[in-house]
Formats: C-alpha cells, structure tokens, sequence
C-alpha cells in the first residue's frame, strides 16, 4: 500500500491550496458582506481548472479521477466554504451525471462550457414535500412528440441563480413507482416556463446560493433526456453518491484549517503568564482534532481509490461523509472553544467555519440518511 499522493496530483492540491489561502481567504469578509463570490475570483478558480476537474480533457477538463478531485476538494475546504460551495455544486452533482450517461452530442454540447466556468452547473432533485424522501419527488416530465414538458418545483437547489444547467430529476412514469424517474438537461436563463424563485437566506456559506426552481409548463427538448427514460432513483441516486466521497474530502480541508489556526493560537495566546498551548486541557483538543483530521483523510483516500477501481462506494461513501462531517462539527466547536472569546467573533475565521460547517450534515443526505444507507446495505 502507498498511502502518497501521486507527485502530479500534490502539485495541484498544493496550488489549490494556496489559491485558497491567499488569493480568496483574503476576500472573505467581501464575499460574507456581499453574498457574492467576486467574478474576478471566479475567473481565476477557472484558470487553474476547478470547473473542469471532472471534465474529460477530451472537453477542456482536467479530467481526473476520484483521487485527484477529492485531493483538491480537500484543499478547497482550507479557504472559504461558500466559495467551495460553488465550485463543488458544479464540479461533482452539477456535473457528474452528463459525464457519466450523457450521450457524445450533449457532452459536446455543454461540459466545455462548463470546463470553462463559462456554464455553471446544478443538480436538482429536492422539493418542499420531498427531501430525504427523494424517491417521492412530484415534479412530473411528460413526453408530448420530441419534447417533455416539465411540471413542479424544487428548492435548496445549490447554483440555481448563476446556473447555465442543471440536471433535474423528475417523473416520467408515476405508475412504476421511484422506478418511473428520469433525468434531464435543462438551461434555466433559456428554457421558456422556468423561473428561479427567491434566493434562500442561509445561516453561512455565504456566496453559495440556493433557490426555489419553478416548472410551469417548462418545454424541454426530448434530446436532452439524460441517461435513459426511467433511468429510476437509484441511478439518479448514483450521482450523488460519488458527491459525498467529496464532501468527506471537503470536510477534511475544514478540519485542517480549522486546526491549523487553533495550533498558531494556542501558541501565540498566553494567559497565567504562558501560553494556553502548555495547558494539558487544550492540548486534548488539538489532540482530539488531529484525530479527526486524520481518521477522515484515511477514510475519503480509501473510498476515492474504490471508485477509481469501479468499485461499488455505496456503503463506503456514507462512511466517510457521515464520519467527517460529524467529525467537522466536533472540530468546529473545539476551535472556537481554543480561540476562546475571538472564535466568537465575526472577524475570525474560526467563527464562519462554525456557521459554513454546519451544512454538511444535512445536504446530499443527511447524518441519519447515510445511516440508514449503511445499515442497509449491511442489512441486504
Ligand atoms: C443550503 C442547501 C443547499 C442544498 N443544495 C441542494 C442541491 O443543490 N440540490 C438538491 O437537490 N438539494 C439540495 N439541498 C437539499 C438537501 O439535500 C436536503 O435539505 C436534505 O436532503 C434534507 O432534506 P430536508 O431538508 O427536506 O429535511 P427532511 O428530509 O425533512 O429531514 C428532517 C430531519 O428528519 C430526519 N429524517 C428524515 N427521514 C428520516 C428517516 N427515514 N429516518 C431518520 N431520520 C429521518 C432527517 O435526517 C433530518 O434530521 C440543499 C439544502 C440546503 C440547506
């Protein structure tokens, strides 16, 4: 076993890194009053080819495998969440599903757009009825001649207000059950009948916008039916699982950052006429994180690898996404318990990681759902 990342592959990780680091670390107080990730920001992230990371070179990507785009993802959970929210929505859900069943036609049409950053991409499946009960969508897609017109509305949809596409789920079939679901390419600023509905105000992550996406008679061309018709949930479902390897990855940045910033403090702050790092008690949490840090990158590394060897990461996958958000939390609370009266301050990053963090548990399943995943796929 090697448990190094390939040379190539730490190049990019360090460079992402330091993007993070210095390029928009330094415009978060920006993007946290604005809401807004900067286009200049944005323009750069596409320079070093964040929105191709999935992308076949074949189509302006970078195209690596899981691997190389969870070390990234793992870099870009050092720097602000938001805008690695951003990035993420488009580079794994908004964009795994067409690389891996879109047909060479709508591949050339959209990913080197999306490559670019010219076409943000979203994933599309939660509604207000339906969230952890994906399989009980209601959106329905009826096929009329060479054209499915879509009906329903979805919300929390992440990129929705920048997006150029996304991939919705919806019902082809209701009498086949979650069977009777299908996928679809849909351009939400061109598609007549499709409306983005109020911009969600969100506890953090600020910069990463969701919204409502309203289907009224939305008219989409029948070539732009993803994958099969009735491709069925657990398909559907398939696209994310493979974002969750990366959320573990995403995660495991955080927890660095958020280390890495408790370690300098506890040096640097002195009480009782030393510094706090000599206390046995805040050694314990440093210690503590770096547990966690390190049980997460093991588990995201494994599971990457799984899936760059065609393995089945269903079970796998909630592991590492159920363990290193959890674990996140728990490393959120202990770098503002190591920052003391700071971590509670708007100006730290400390307090923002605390806030963006807390998000992870709940999207792309929350902690109970990958439970329930594990358990039954234990249980088959
Ligand atoms: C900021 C943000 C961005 C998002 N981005 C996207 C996106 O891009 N695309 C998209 O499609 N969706 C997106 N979502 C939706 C997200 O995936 C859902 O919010 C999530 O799946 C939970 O669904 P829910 O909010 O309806 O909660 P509910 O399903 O109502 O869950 C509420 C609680 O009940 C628990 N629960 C539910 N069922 C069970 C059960 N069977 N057993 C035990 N506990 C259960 C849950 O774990 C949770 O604790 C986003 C959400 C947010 C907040």
């Amino acid at each position: 076993m090697n448990f190094e990342l390939p040379g190539d592959l730490r190049d990019m990780q360090a460079t992402i890194r330091d993007f993070m680091l210095t390029r928009v670390e330094p415009r978060a107080h920006e993007i946290e009053e604005t809401n807004h990730v900067p286009e200049d920001l944005l323009r750069e992230a596409a320079a070093l080819g964040l929105f191709g990371l999935s992308i076949p070179e074949a189509y302006g990507g970078v195209g690596l495998g899981a691997l190389g785009r969870c070390a990234v993802y793992e870099a870009l959970g050092m720097g602000h969440m938001g805008f690695g929210g951003v990035i993420s929505a488009h580079a794994s859900i908004g964009t795994s599903g067409l690389v891996k069943l879109g047909t060479d036609d709508q591949k050339a049409r959209f990913l080197p757009r999306m490559a670019s950053g010219e076409c943000v991409a979203g994933f599309a499946i939660t509604e207000p009825s339906s969230g952890s009960d994906a399989a009980n969508i209601r959106t329905r897609a009826e096929k009329r001649g060479d054209v499915y017109v879509l009906n329903g509305t979805k919300h929390y949809i992440s990129n929705a207000p920048i997006a150029g596409l996304l991939t919705v789920i919806a019902v082809t079939d209701p009498a086949r059950g979650s069977k009777g679901m299908s996928a679809f390419l849909v351009e939400p600023q061109s598609t007549p009948g499709v409306s983005i509905g109020k911009i969600d105000e969100k506890m953090g992550q600020k910069g990463a916008l969701s919204a409502e996406v309203i289907f009224q008679d939305a008219v989409v061309p029948a070539a732009n039916l993803l994958g099969p018709e009735h491709l069925g949930y657990r398909e559907a479902l398939g696209i994310l699982t493979n974002g969750r390897v990366g959320i573990a990855a995403r995660s495991t940045g955080a927890m660095q950052r958020l280390l890495d910033l408790s370690v300098a403090h506890a040096q640097a702050r002195e009480q009782f006429g030393k510094p706090i790092a000599e206390f046995q008690a805040v050694q314990f949490m440093l210690a503590e994180m770096e547990i966690a840090v390190q049980t997460s990158r093991v588990l995201w590394q494994k599971v990457a690898w799984m899936v760059d060897q065609g393995q089945d990461v269903r079970r796998m996958a909630s592991v590492a996404k159920y363990h290193a958000t959890e674990a996140l939390s728990q490393v959120a609370d202990k770098a503002v318990q190591v920052a003391g009266g700071m971590g509670y301050m708007k100006d730290s990053p400390v307090e923002r990681y605390y806030r963006d963090q807390r998000l992870l548990r709940i999207y792309e399943g929350t902690s109970e759902i990958q439970k329930l995943i594990i358990a039954g796929d234990l249980l088959r």
